[in-house]
């Protein structure tokens, strides 16, 4: 019979945690923990690739480039974002391994640096708004702007931040690849932190942009081109909710790809946060796509057996 194939897209809390100071050791055990459910998927029998956040790790390596600023050579951000996807990759990727000889699973566990197709025109390019590493204040804000041609906005009442691009992506580059790894039975991590955008250009060649992907979005298209049955999107909460954290939340066991639309447009999903994992399953589904389960690292499991999460299904 043949395997089940799923995307799992890791949130930012199965790696670093709100509550807790963010070291690596920190990092190391938290993924530890976040891949048990992972583990017990692999059990099961599923084909897997796994993506992940790269948030606050991609604005710690653009802080410290910032830093080192005329001592070492200056790193563009599609080489920070390639960084953290081969560093994040790495621990994941041990951790796993770690996890599946202590269960005495025996399965390969690889990491692919992974780049996405945007278009050259995406609006996002022009225009930027993806918050990206440290506050500052509206002087220091400004000052960046004159010495280093940075685009900056206020993020709510906590500063001034640079913003960068967050082009829409269409295509895995290496997506041939990992899909011949993933029906191999070889669980692969790509597409971490959304991958490094790039653009095709007119004779075919990739050139890199400085500009970041929504790790969900990219999740989707990734879950699209390698042909996954089920797109696993791994959060803080068990549930989507229609009114979230208001006195009338309401926890959804199962929606359908036209509730999912209807919810999205009432305005449900706020856009830094629910809003593109709906998009993301709404693309998934609509490129025919079979389930996405959005849930909690700790409800992975139980949520494929249909007893967590929300199911959104066509
Ligand atoms: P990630 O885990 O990928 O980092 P985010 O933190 O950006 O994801 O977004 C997930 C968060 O969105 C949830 O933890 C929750 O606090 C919030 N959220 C906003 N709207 C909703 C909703 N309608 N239902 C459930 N959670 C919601
Ligand atoms: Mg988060």
């Amino acid at each position: 019979m043949k395997k089940k194939t799923a995307v799992v897209a890791l949130g930012g809390n199965a790696i670093t945690r709100q509550e807790e100071e963010d070291t690596i050791p920190h990092q190391f055990r938290n993924t530890t923990q976040s891949l048990s459910g992972v583990a017990e998927l692999i059990k099961d029998g599923y084909n897997l690739a796994i993506t992940h956040g790269n948030g606050p790790q991609v604005g710690n390596v653009i802080y410290r480039v910032e830093l080192a600023r005329g001592k070492a050579p200056y790193l563009p951000i599609q080489i920070c974002v390639a960084d953290t996807e081969g560093g994040m990759g790495y621990m994941i990727e041990q951790c796993l391994r770690n996890k599946l000889k202590q269960e005495n699973i025996t399965r390969e566990v690889v990491t692919v640096v992974t780049q996405v197709i945007v278009n050259k025109d995406d609006p996002s390019i022009k225009n930027p708004s993806k918050f990206i590493g440290q506050f500052y204040s509206e002087e220091e804000a400004e000052n960046f702007t004159k010495e280093r041609g940075w685009i900056v906005k206020k993020d709510s009442n906590r500063g001034w931040r640079r913003v960068v691009p967050s082009p829409i992506p269409l295509e895995i580059v290496e997506k041939d690849s990992i899909k011949v790894l993933v029906e191999n039975g070889v669980i692969v991590i790509a597409a971490g932190g959304g991958g490094v955008p790039v653009c095709r250009k007119e004779d075919g060649t990739l050139e890199g942009l400085d500009g970041v992907i929504d790790k969900d979005r990219a999740s989707a298209v990734l879950a699209r081109d390698i042909g996954a049955e089920l797109l696993l999107i791994l959060t803080e909460v068990e549930k989507v909710a229609l009114n979230y954290d208001t006195p009338y939340q309401k926890n959804l066991d199962k929606i359908t790809l036209e509730q999912a639309r209807e919810y999205l447009k009432e305005g449900h999903f706020p856009e830094g946060s629910m809003g593109p994992k709906i998009e993301s399953a709404i693309q998934f589904l609509e490129a025919g796509g079979k389930e996405v389960i959005i849930t909690s690292i700790a409800k992975v499991h139980e949520s494929v057996k249909r007893k967590a999460g929300t199911r959104i299904t066509k």
